[in-house]
């Protein structure tokens, strides 16, 4: 970006920020927090969720009972979903779905993909992806008797289409990767990625965790087949928020998902001897949806809907850029490291830095009020989450590492 930006300081890039006004949506700076750089790890709650909460509490669930089942929450998980596949994925309605974690999705997603082609027996899957993608396909390979083929990426990257282009074969079921890598923050190009995945005659499923709410996502655009992604990151659902699955339109007559209860079934009411799966998205549900859960989301939604995701991704980059100059300016001499891409076009919302002695610095900082978080063994990650983090915040935050690096290496 432009020298003539990088003079500009915190509090201009705040005032010319065409997004500022949404900050005053999210809770604020209570407890003592002075720079929250943890947002992709758990966004702040809307400010009208404890009310929006009460109300459920007194209304469709207070007053209305279980009538509300009837009138209201049977068809949550599917309008949920496609207002989420409306504002932040790209996908057309009838395609996404609200329920379960994303560990439980990823597992039904999956295992409904490798059964699809018994003659392909092999996952692809790299080594940087986070743990619970990870452990789920080493699972689903020991009980299937399936083949995984890793793929060892760079740390500070992430899967690029030459690193498919050498494992792809007429064996290949499935290929899973991130969007956003949870660690260094690349940004996978996913249409290229897609394309290579079909070419090759496999599925892909695609775990948006890191980009929903903060990249825009393409689904039916790139042709995705799966996708799966936490609500509580980028979309402030809240802890344990419910996640989302996708599943391309084409395919639900011809996937089934191996965990089978009343809720995925064609008529729960009907209680049926056998189980027959509903047709369409509904099929990958399983039990009782999250109704509950699901309600904190919905007002992130309509913020999204409202700034555009476009709009949101500009201010993210222009957040990741400022976080870089500031990095360069005030910490590399202290021998910090970057572990993120330099290029915002392969960088998604949040940056990585490196440290040997970031594991304490991280602790001093949480107990000052500033809360990026610890990635093992020597990183900090600063999450920049676009409508409720301002340049000042993110100054202050990456001021405060310095001073706790001097710190440290005073006491040494
Ligand atoms: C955060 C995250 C998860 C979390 O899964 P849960 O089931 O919600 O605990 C999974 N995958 C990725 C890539 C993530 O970033």
């Amino acid at each position: 970006m432009s020298e003539e930006r990088r003079t500009m300081t915190s509090a201009q890039l705040d005032a010319e920020d065409p997004l500022a006004g949404f900050r005053r949506h999210f809770a604020g700076s209570e407890d003592g927090v002075v720079s929250y750089l943890d947002g992709n790890s758990l966004g702040r709650p809307v400010l009208q969720t404890a009310a929006r909460l009460a109300d459920f509490a007194d209304g469709a669930w207070g007053r209305r009972l279980i009538r509300s089942w009837d009138e209201a929450w049977m068809e949550e998980p599917t309008r949920v979903g496609d207002r989420l596949g409306a504002v932040a994925l790209g996908a057309a309605p009838g395609q996404t779905v609200v329920g379960d974690s994303t560990s439980v999705l990823l597992y039904k997603l999956i295992r409904a993909a490798v059964d699809l082609d018994p003659s392909r027996a092999e996952i692809v899957l790299d080594r940087e992806n986070f743990p619970t993608d990870r452990f789920i396909l080493e699972g689903i390979a020991a009980e299937r008797g399936l083949t995984l083929r890793w793929l060892e990426v760079d740390r500070a990257a992430g899967v690029q289409p030459a690193d498919l282009r050498t494992v792809l074969s007429e064996r290949t079921a499935l290929v899973v990767a991130s969007h956003v890598a949870y660690r260094s923050g690349f940004l996978a190009d996913a249409k290229a990625i897609t394309e290579l995945t079909h070419d090759a005659g496999a599925l892909i499923l695609w775990d948006l965790s890191h980009s929903a709410g903060s990249v825009p996502v393409h689904l039916d655009a790139w042709r995705a087949d799966l996708a799966v992604g936490c609500s509580y990151k980028y979309l402030n659902g809240g802890p344990g928020a419910p996640a989302f699955g996708y599943v391309r339109a084409g395919l639900h007559s011809r996937l089934s998902q191996p965990i089978w209860g009343w809720m995925g079934a064609d008529d729960p009411f009907a209680m049926d001897r056998d189980y027959r799966p509903a047709t369409g998205i509904r099929q990958f549900l399983t039990g009782t949806p999250a109704i509950l859960a699901m309600q904190p989301m919905k007002l992130m939604l309509e913020l999204i809907g409202q700034a555009g995701i476009e709009a949101i991704r500009q201010k993210s980059m222009l957040l990741t850029e400022h976080a870089l100059d500031l990095i360069d300016d005030r910490l590399v001499s202290s021998g910090v490291t970057v572990a993120s891409p330099r290029d915002p076009a392969r960088r998604g919302s949040h940056v990585t830095i490196e440290h040997p002695d970031f594991r304490d610095v991280c602790a001093r900082l949480w107990r000052r009020g500033v809360i990026p978080d610890f990635r093992s063994p020597s990183g900090i990650r600063i999450g920049l989450s676009p409508l409720s983090t301002t340049f000042a915040e993110l100054e202050l935050g990456v001021e405060a590492i310095g001073e706790e690096l001097v710190e440290a290496e005073n006491r040494r």
